[in-house]
């Protein structure tokens, strides 16, 4: 029987749920484990397996033995289409499970996990799994007597090391294409989100994945995540979070075999309204979505919202209104809730540090600001600062927590230099009735999607990642994510 919500929330209580290694051949009676917490009210939820090199080496064997035996990588199209069509199939039966587990992982709210992160991770993978055969190579325009084939093929063994704010959707992102692509994927989750990636990786063994085409290791980036980066039999490593951390990936490929490196690393996303934007209440749902949707531990936040000087009061007069109607603050199992707790100490730390430090380097805060005592008092209320010049932190630094930093401009130009006065690039958002401007400004704002007249990050079908340091090396989503997991070969044939 499917586990039901309320199920996985009682486990949650007894301290009862598991994530740890899956990899053919391992035995977890020795393995070391370490407590994951409810980021709500830090009570102890389970325990995640404290993988280490190992287990990296174990992962990375039964990845390539599956590889080269072909059991996965060629099956015809079909079969893998079918095989995983299966595996969201038995994600379906199991969407209230997952959603749970998120919830009570990551401290996101229930309705937002049963609602958007779950029925978008079934969606990539049946998505992928229906692309797997539609896929073509190309002829090349040779001379007669030769026939040049272009094929596509899969690369190996993938490593996809994931961050903790989207725990199931992340790793459809990755596991999805690759997978579909035909390669082996050991798979590293956040180590303070693991239990959603666990239960996906048995069902996809239940669904008919090979085992050692989908394997786990659980545990710390320092240990796992490093040991996978290194690793002189990985071919690929595709990771989504901090570009900090997005940054030494590069340098283990440097140090071991030059491995493929993509990157999907951090954002300060601007929303820019212009003075002939319309509908100020429909862009005031927008803009406070992009800013707090998921507490803004979210990449593509819309942190920054820059706004003409002569809408500014009376869009900030709705965002606080707009905030003080709805947008409940409080336990994520709540349905009515909007905005959960940060995900742990040292973060809730990091963003109360930026708020204190946006007060003293002058930015007027006009909303919020406040910790709730709430659960383990880690839930910050959504919270706007005014008066944030380009020189501030919290212009230029990703918070990842509720806080919208208000700039304005005058002109056009002003406007879009001040979208494009970060280091990051992944997400912007512009809102205009002038549709030539619409034009002007979404080629001239840099970054990978840019949103117009609404706050979108696309869907399943459209490629997303960065420019400048919010991404490196490839996209994920859309057709162009397969890109990230196969490789060019030429075949030349000659009479
Ligand atoms: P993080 O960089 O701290 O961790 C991400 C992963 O890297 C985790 O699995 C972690 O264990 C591992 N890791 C940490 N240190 C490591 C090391 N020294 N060597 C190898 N691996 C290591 O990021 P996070 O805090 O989990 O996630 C938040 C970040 O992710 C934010 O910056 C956010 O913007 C970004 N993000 C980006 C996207 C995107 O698509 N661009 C999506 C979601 C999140």
């Amino acid at each position: 029987m499917p586990s039901t919500k309320e199920d996985i929330f009682q486990q949650a209580k007894d301290s009862l749920l598991y994530a740890g290694a899956l990899i053919p051949g391992t035995d977890r009676t020795e393995a070391q484990h370490f407590e994951t917490l409810n980021p709500f009210d830090h009570s102890v939820i389970g325990k995640v397996q404290r993988c280490n090199g190992e287990h990296v080496d174990a992962a990375v064997k039964a990845g390539r033995e599956v590889f080269e035996s072909g059991a996965w990588a060629k099956l015809s199209p079909g079969e893998r289409k079918s095989i995983m069509l299966r595996w969201s199939a038995l994600m379906e039966q199991h969407k209230e499970e997952l959603a749970a587990l998120d919830c009570v992982d990551a401290g996101k709210p229930i309705t937002e996990c049963l609602n958007t992160d779950i029925p978008d991770t079934i969606q990539t993978f049946s998505w992928y799994a229906e692309a797997i055969d539609k896929q073509f190579g190309k002829v090349s325009p040779t001379a007669n007597d030769k026939l040049a084939l272009i094929v596509k093929e899969p690369i190996g063994v993938v490593g996809a090391v994931l961050p903790w704010n989207f725990p199931a959707l992340m790793f459809a992102w990755k596991v999805a294409p690759a997978l579909a692509a035909g390669n082996s994927v050991v798979v590293k989750p956040a180590e303070l989100t693991s239990l959603s990636a666990y239960r996906m990786v048995q069902l996809a063994h239940e669904a008919g994945v090979p085992e050692g085409a989908l394997t786990l290791v659980t545990g710390f980036g320092e240990e796992v995540g490093k040991a996978l980066g290194l690793h002189p039999d990985v071919d690929v490593v595709s990771f989504t979070g901090s570009t900090e951390v997005g940054r030494l990936f590069l340098t283990y490929a440097a140090q071991s075999n030059l491995k493929e490196i993509i990157l999907e690393c951090g954002g300060k996303s601007p929303q820019v309204i212009f003075e002939d934007a319309y509908d100020l209440e429909t862009i005031a749902d927008d803009v406070l979505s992009a800013a707090f949707w998921n507490m803004g531990e979210n990449c593509s936040c819309g942190s920054r919202l820059i706004v003409h000087e002569s809408l500014k009061n009376d869009l900030l007069g709705i965002l606080k209104q707009r905030l003080s109607d709805g947008w409940k603050v409080g336990n994520p199992q709540d349905p009515e809730t909007s905005i959960g707790p940060m995900i742990e100490p040292a973060h809730f730390d990091k963003v109360c540090h930026y708020i204190d430090t946006a007060k003293k380097e002058g930015a007027e805060l006009i909303q919020g600001g406040d910790v709730l005592a709430l659960g383990a008092g880690m839930t910050i209320e959504p919270t706007i600062f005014d008066a944030v010049t380009s020189e501030m932190s919290l212009f230029r630094e990703e918070v990842f927590g509720p806080v919208l930093a208000v700039s304005t401009f005058e002109t056009e130009a002003e406007a879009i230099d001040l979208a494009n006065a970060t280091s990051y690039g992944l997400a912007a958002s512009l809102y205009t009735s002038d549709v030539r401007r619409a034009h002007r400004a979404s080629q001239a704002i840099k970054a990978g999607t840019v949103s117009v007249n609404c706050f979108s990050e696309g869907d399943i079908t459209t490629p997303f990642g960065g420019y400048k340091t919010s991404g490196f090396g490839g996209r994920d989503n859309g057709l162009e994510a397969f890109d990230q997991y196969v490789q060019t070969k030429t075949i030349w044939y000659a009479n």
